[in-house]
């Protein structure tokens, strides 16, 4: 794969990321990928579903992790609902986590990620404590499986997540950096967090966001790329800065034919931009 080129989120049975058909038609090299539910991540239908990858060329560069029972309805809704912080679910999706590191590697590719949920941020918090080791056990099951594992940015400030890596002190743990997430969920301006983070960062999602009335309460909005307030001109350019040469995989989170063309879009926005 060349210096920066150019993918897309992509999702097959669940999640909101575009079709691998779409894919194709735009004649990308590289996705993320979406887990699947996991009725569909029996061997056959894993085998089935590398072998059309593997058969347009397109390689897999990390695959997102989701489980049943989450919902981005609201900021506090996700707080109850997301990745491996709720108390409820989460010795159950930790298992799931370990199926998925297996179906990860099943798939031929090197990094699982995830929305690990929103991490209290005071080193001393007993939910804090849980999920370092929590995190620790996941990278040490992705190691085992040759796999990084990929932080998604958003819940947190950059202090917050450098605080964290450090805490849970694995080599494997890495960022994929969304600069729109920190705009969404009202955690920080992006671009002096990428920068922060820099070394970290071994993924990334383009996507733009505009800032909400009440940041950290309310939404920010997704926007197409380009037209939010990310200013993705200099979110590339620092990526350079901070010597992030990995892939620039474009994330649309709406439905239908709007993401097709703000997804096209994105693609001649970053082709003239990289
Ligand atoms: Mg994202």
């Amino acid at each position: 794969m060349k210096e920066m080129s150019i993918g897309v989120f992509t999702s097959v049975g669940a999640g909101l990321g575009a079709s691998l058909d779409f894919v194709k038609e735009l004649a990308l090299d590289n996705v993320q990928l979406h887990t699947p539910p996991p009725e569909a991540r029996s061997p056959e239908r894993t085998q089935e579903l590398k072998k059309q990858f593997e058969d347009a060329d397109i390689a897999i560069t990390v695959v997102f992790a989701g489980f049943a029972g989450e919902s981005y309805a609201s900021i506090p809704v996700v707080k109850d609902t997301v990745g491996l912080v709720p108390a409820k679910t989460r010795k159950a999706r930790l298992k799931e986590t370990f199926e998925i590191s297996d179906w990860t590697r099943a798939m031929g590719c090197d990094a699982l990620g995830m929305h690990i949920g929103f991490i209290p941020e005071d080193t001393k918090n007993r939910v804090h404590k849980e999920l370092v080791k929590v995190a620790r056990d996941v990278c040490d099951y992705c190691a085992d499986n040759g796999q990084r594992f990929h932080l998604e940015t958003g819940q947190e400030t950059a202090d917050g997540l450098l605080a964290f890596i450090e805490d849970v002190g694995r080599d494997n743990l890495a960022v994929n950096f969304d600069p729109a997430n920190m705009i969404l969920y009202g955690t920080g301006e992006p671009l002096p967090a990428l920068r922060k983070i820099g070394s970290f960062v071994k993924s990334v999602h383009c996507k733009d966001a505009k800032w909400s009335d009440d940041p950290g309460v309310a939404w920010g909005t997704e926007m197409p790329l380009g037209e939010g307030e990310v200013d993705i001109p200099l979110f590339i350019f620092t990526l350079k800065e901070i010597g992030y040469l990995g892939p620039l995989t474009i994330e649309r989170e709406v439905p239908g034919e709007q993401q097709k063309t703000d997804i096209r879009n994105a693609v001649e926005l970053l082709r003239t931009l990289r």
